[in-house]
């Protein structure tokens, strides 16, 4: 596995130290899969204005489609031969059609009650359960032998500056038989490396990092190899609660 790096260099004359000769670094890195390339670029320091979400959480709560009060009443329901229940829960999470859909197939998943949470209170328990709910849905409708149950699909868009119009955190749940561009390629790419060399990129590219030092970070989770010790999340754990949705 070749990880190609094209390190490069501007030159250019400095209007901050009299018109001296100052070099700059750049950097173009190829993924050894897909042959897309990113740039390491150098910026200066930037000092963005940190938009005030609590206020735009505090305008929005009253109208929210989302919250509790109005989840069970305002957002569509599934067709009866989808999901005869209409909607789909777990606790307080809601899994619904999206009014604006992406695929036939297309949901929408609230990740809790609770209108506005920082970023910094966002829960290792809210996470599993939004996952566990798009992963009970994307069964359901494979069960159902719907022929766009090819790949499943969550997205998330926190807060306006992601792009996402309503404060409520939630998920885009969807299942497709259309893969989007660089899932596409990466799946291409994939399969020619095993036609190639015969095994899985993946697995290849995590055995590389753990030797090459350099790109590797650290473990968690059933892969680790720490010999029996896993990161235990404090909610319900995949393993753990999945059977019983
Ligand atoms: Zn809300």
């Amino acid at each position: 596995m070749k990880f190609e790096a094209d390190r490069k260099e501007a030159v250019l004359l400095n209007p901050a130290k009299g018109m001296t000769e100052k070099r700059i670094p750049v950097e173009i890195r190829k993924d050894p899969l897909t042959g897309r390339t990113s740039r390491i670029c150098h910026f200066m320091a930037l000092a963005w204005e940190k938009p005030d979400l609590a206020a735009i959480a505090a305008n929005t709560v009253e109208k929210c489609p989302f919250c509790p009060k109005s989840v069970l009443t305002v957002t569509p329901c599934f067709p009866e031969n989808l999901i005869p229940e209409g909607r789909m829960t777990l606790d307080d999470l809601v899994l619904f059609p999206n009014l604006a859909p992406y695929d036939p197939l297309s949901a929408v998943a609230t990740l809790g009650g609770r209108h506005y949470i920082p970023m910094t209170e966002i829960s290792e328990e809210t996470i599993t359960k939004g996952f566990l709910l798009a992963m009970a849905y994307f069964r359901r409708i494979h069960a159902l032998g719907y022929p766009e149950s090819v790949y499943p699909i969550a997205n998330w868009n926190y807060m306006p500056p992601a792009g996402s119009s309503i404060i409520h955190p939630h998920l885009q749940v969807f299942v497709t038989a259309s893969a989007p561009n660089l899932m596409r390629q990466e799946l291409e790419a994939a399969k020619a490396y095993m036609d190639t060399n015969g095994s899985n990129f993946w697995e290849d590219l995590a055995e590389y990092e753990k030797k090459a030092g350099e790109r590797f970070l650290g473990s968690i989770g059933r892969h680790s190899g720490l010999d029996g010790q896993r990161f235990t999340p404090s909610g319900p754990g995949p393993d753990t609660s999945y059977e019983s949705l």
